[in-house]
């Protein structure tokens, strides 16, 4: 059977915040998009870390083209300057979005993309393999599907995929064993998983803001319960760095958090082990050994691993991608956004030519195309929808002049470690 490929819709893979403007975005240029999100809502990631203050306002958090559309609806804008929880930013802005009556329909929740390919192509074969639609294998509660799309654009983040504690990039021998002891990201310690860290020792593991904000509840714990021990560990040698943002920051609530941070360890509320590159986690005693480079930690109950993610690329892995063999985002973006090499401020600007694929009409956005590395913001995801959407409408609409769309992390200042 033989398709016009252009009448097909197009595939976005995850209903999050990127995904969501991907879709206000395609419906904007007159496209029909397909969203398929593996959770029972919309931006099921956001909402395991809702408890969470962003550390950029309103103004950064939100596509100005859902903001149109929302505001068409008598939606009511929030005050751009202040910092929302991801939970306000749900609440707020992400779910009133998806339940929009040009939204809404093209949501397939409880759906989850397994694999995409090209129809009848196997990732070897070259014959006729640009003019192909993509096909997306899907699962949900009534079982599998294969969906013919014109264009794929992942934006499925990597929450779900977080980093090992193990020193050398996987798992700590018996860490998988460990793991009812281990929490990946950032837990509500406050909330839901405060009797699972009250009264106990508690090592929190990463350098990032993730991590700064799993210490400050931890200490706040610890302040109403009795008992109570707050280890941190990091690979660096020394905390001399905790305040990096500058006084003028844009995004205050990060230099705010930083200064907290300082003030806890001036206090002493924190105990802290430098260098660390953990080998193997055991249980002994009903406490977590952790084996050090250089030596053995003190025993705990729990830990929380702020060690930061990195993408599933198993789901793409039929088609033809090219991606950065140190960071894993898409090859011309990687070498612009390596921590070892550039601190976010220094980023270029990037879109649809640095986010492309040797596969025509594949697209990885949001914070997935960043890969391993912790910089992403959602004002950069959103100047990278708009390029992209744009590349594929110009693709269509071959006398639409030329985009000057480009995403830019240039709003970190220079010299930074700017991890979340
Ligand atoms: C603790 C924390 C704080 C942060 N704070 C900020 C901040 O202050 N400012 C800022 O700009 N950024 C911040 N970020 C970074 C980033 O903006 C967020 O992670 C944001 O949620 C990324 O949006 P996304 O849509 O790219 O991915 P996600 O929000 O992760 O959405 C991906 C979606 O895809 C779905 N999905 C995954 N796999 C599949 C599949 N196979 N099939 C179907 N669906 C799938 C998931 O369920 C999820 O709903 C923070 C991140 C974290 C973790």
């Amino acid at each position: 059977m033989t398709y016009n490929v252009e009448n097909l819709p197009i595939a976005v893979i995850g209903a999050g915040p990127i995904g969501l403007s991907v879709a206000v975005n395609l419906i904007d240029r007159g496209f029909t998009p397909i969203v398929f999100e593996a959770g029972d809502c919309v931006a099921s990631n956001l909402k395991k870390w809702g408890h969470v203050r962003m550390f950029s306002p309103w103004s950064y958090n939100m596509d100005p083209v859902a903001v149109s559309l929302l505001k068409k609806k008598g939606w009511i804008e929030p005050v751009l300057t202040e910092f929302p929880t991801g939970n306000e930013l749900l609440e707020h802005y992400v779910l009133p979005l998806a339940s929009h009556e040009a939204i809404a329909p093209h949501l397939h929740l409880n759906t989850r993309v397994e694999n995409v390919s090209r129809q009848y192509h196997d990732i070897l074969r070259n014959e006729g393999r640009k003019n192909a639609p993509f096909i997306v294998r899907t699962s949900n509660s009534e079982g599998q599907s294969d969906i013919l799309v014109q264009a794929v654009i992942d934006a499925s983040g990597t929450y779900q995929t977080p980093n090992w504690l193990g020193a050398h990039g996987i798992p700590a021998l018996g860490e998988l064993a460990a793991s009812q002891s281990i929490i990946y990201g950032v837990p509500d310690i406050l909330g839901l998983t405060r009797k699972q860290y009250a009264g106990r020792t508690v090592l929190v593991i990463g350098g990032g803001h993730s991590a700064f904000n799993a210490l400050q509840d931890l200490v706040k714990l610890s302040e109403q319960s009795d008992g109570m021990r707050v280890l941190w560990g990091i690979r660096g040698s020394s905390v001399n760095n905790i305040v990096r943002s500058p006084e003028n920051d844009e995004l205050q609530e990060r230099r705010r958090l930083e200064m907290h941070i300082q003030k806890l360890l001036d206090e002493g509320k924190i105990e802290v082990f430098t260098n660390i590159a953990i080998e193997s986690i055991n249980y002994e005693n009903g406490k977590l050994i952790l084996q050090n480079r250089s030596g053995q930690l003190p025993p705990v109950d729990q830990i929380i691993a702020a060690t930061g993610f990195r993408p599933d690329l198993g789901l793409i892995s039929e088609l033809r991608t090219s991606f950065d063999p140190a960071t894993q985002s898409p090859a011309a973006l990687g070498p612009l956004i390596d921590p070892n090499i550039h601190t976010c401020g220094s980023v270029p600007e990037h879109g649809s030519d640095e986010l492309s694929h040797p596969e025509n009409g594949l697209y990885i956005v949001g914070i997935k195309s960043y890969g391993r590395a912790p910089t992403f913001l959602l004002k950069t995801g959103y100047k990278q929808v708009k390029s992209v959407t744009s590349a594929l409408a110009r693709k269509t609409e071959s006398d639409a002049p030329p985009t000057a769309d480009r995403a830019t992390c240039g709003l970190l200042a220079a010299n930074q470690n700017c991890s979340q």
